[in-house]
């Protein structure tokens, strides 16, 4: 295709609409229309990533493949799409603001006043296109954070509506609103979108789409008076209906006709409907179980589910390929102790202990780790989890009193994870991990290299701290071995206890990968252990 479009899809009335689930819904059609497609997330705060934000703001912290620490919505795109994404599909105002400020201080501005017009929507402008240009996509579709009228999104509606102007036709506007239902009138109201679409319009934007967020099925009267008072065709009023789960939407928008939509705008070849073949199936043994699973997830933010989105997502994944659905519990690290895991974990099936930073909560995760290791209860420890798998061997098998990592003490005689090498004089937090994928090597005969079914893979990381290999020889002659060595640095990248049922703990993130045509393997085969 010649020239790269831009869809953008904005949001009005509410946060929560589910914009990343609209934007990644429609991507998915796209491209199974055979169009190359990325999507992009624009969001207006002032950090420059969500690296240093805690998932108690926005959620889960996603990491690409080139060790971008992201939104959240990056991984819906990745779970669609099945396409990595990488630093370019997330942007914030704080990255914006830092590279102006950077261009001013070199000089290169040759004395001008630097202002929000046209130097910050420049910058907006040049983000967009850098991915339509650099990847040579077909369609770039940008989705804005925040709701229309916040003045945090006011320089991103700005660069729309010159967006507009300069790329005329190659440019369309996806407003998602909400359409409530008022249960004492009966009735779906229509006026909160038509104020949403006038305060698009007052910042010089119309809408070419609009879709409505509703509980109920949408009447042709109501499409009608949208399309009416908000100045759009009434095909493109597209209804968007609350859901069991997010994998349903890309059918729900086909059905509405989002995508040809889209085509039509911007004069593409309109050809039969995509079948979406692997997609319904997936679908299909995800509704249809023939089997139920309960697990664990043991962590410190288990209140929020978007804290560990990923994880979540990846046991839907997994659950399906099983055909089982994973029913997950989510319990509270801080309110597990030695005497109540029993209890706790009576009818779980499998424990994973998911990852973190800092000491709250870390005894009551050692202790699942402990309950799991003991009663030969499937197992699976990422980042902070493995290390506390560590740990939890290092007290109760090698009897290293007080054993622990040094990020959670710094005095411990036992360190067996430790600060790695290379953080040691690292003094800036944002984006100073260990980011991003690294290679690592797998030991035939283990349960990760049976998993897999290959000796090289290549995983994403988010961290610090290491196993300490000072300790290797000590763990492996008493039953805990690595089984994932990195191979340019010896980091020990993944340790099982080969006695145990299945018992793994990794380094990496292994839930950044999973996507719903290619369910993780890890997540697959522990799953399959806990049917077992
Ligand atoms: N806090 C640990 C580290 O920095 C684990 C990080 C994580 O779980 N992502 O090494």
């Amino acid at each position: 295709m010649a020239d790269t479009k831009y869809i953008f899809v904005t949001g009005g009335v509410t946060s929560s609409l589910g914009k990343g689930i609209i934007s990644a819904s429609l991507a998915k059609l796209l491209q199974a229309r055979g169009l190359s497609v990325t999507i992009q997330k624009l969001d207006p705060y002032l950090n420059v990533d969500p690296g240093t934000l805690n998932p108690y703001e926005h959620g889960e912290c996603y990491v690409t493949d080139d060790g971008a620490e992201t939104d959240l919505d990056l991984g819906h795109y990745e779970r669609f799409l099945n396409v990595p994404t990488s630093q370019g599909n997330n942007v914030t105002t704080g990255r914006i603001y830092k590279s102006v400020i950077e261009k001013e201080r070199r000089g290169d501005f040759l004395g001008k006043t630097v202002q929000i017009i046209p130097h910050i929507t420049d910058e907006i402008k040049r983000r967009i296109k850098l991915l339509g240009k650099k990847n040579k996509h077909d369609i770039v579709i940008t989705e804005i954070g925040g709701t229309v009228g916040d003045i945090e999104s006011l320089p991103y509606v700005e660069a729309v509506r010159q967006l507009k102007w300069e790329l005329e036709d190659k440019v369309m506007v996806i407003h998602l609103t909400l359409v409530p239902y008022l249960r004492a009138s009966g009735e779906l109201k229509t006026k909160p979108t038509q104020h949403s679409v006038k305060t698009l319009l007052e910042a010089g934007v119309q809408p070419d789409v609009l879709v409505l967020r509703t509980e109920r099925e949408l009447t042709e009267d109501i499409r009608k008076k949208v399309a009416l008072f908000c100045n759009v065709n009434i095909k493109s009023v597209i209804q968007s209906i609350d859901v069991s789960t997010i994998y349903e939407v890309p059918i729900k928008m086909q059905e509405e006709e989002l995508d040809i939509r889209v085509l039509e705008k911007f004069g593409l070849p309109i050809k039969k409907n995509p079948e979406l073949k692997a997609w319904r199936e997936f679908l299909q043994k995800y509704k249809e179980p023939q089997e139920f699973v309960d697990i664990a997830i043991v962590g410190k933010y288990v209140e929020l589910a978007d804290a560990y989105k990923s994880i979540a997502e990846s046991f839907v994944h997994a659950g399906a390929v099983n055909n089982a659905k994973v029913n997950i519990h989510w319990i509270h690290s801080e309110s597990i102790t030695k005497e109540n895991t029993a209890e706790i974990f009576k009818d779980i099936k499998g424990i994973l202990v998911a990852p973190g930073f800092g000491h709250r909560g870390i005894e009551g995760k050692i202790e699942a780790v402990r309950y799991a290791r003991e009663n030969n209860v499937p197992f699976f420890g990422i980042c902070l989890g493995m290390q506390c798998a560590v740990i939890e061997f290092a007290r109760n098998v090698l009897k290293m009193n007080k054993a622990n990592s040094s990020e959670m003490d710094e005095k411990t005689p036992y360190p067996v994870i430790d600060i790695m090498e290379e953080q040691k004089n690292v003094l800036e937090k944002g984006g100073t991990m260990r980011l991003g994928a690294y290679p690592c090597n797998l030991i035939k005969g283990s349960k990760s290299f049976e998993a897999y079914g290959t000796e090289c893979i290549k995983e994403r990381h988010r961290h610090r701290y290491e196993f300490n290999d000072k300790y290797l020889n000590d763990f492996k002659i008493a039953g805990m071995t690595e089984v994932g060595i990195n191979p340019d640095t010896n980091l020990v990248e993944i340790v099982e206890i080969p006695e145990h049922k299945w018992f793994v703990g990794v380094q990496f993130h292994p839930e950044y990968r999973s996507t719903v045509v290619q369910p993780h393997p890890l997540f697959i085969s522990f799953i399959k252990a806990t049917l077992e």
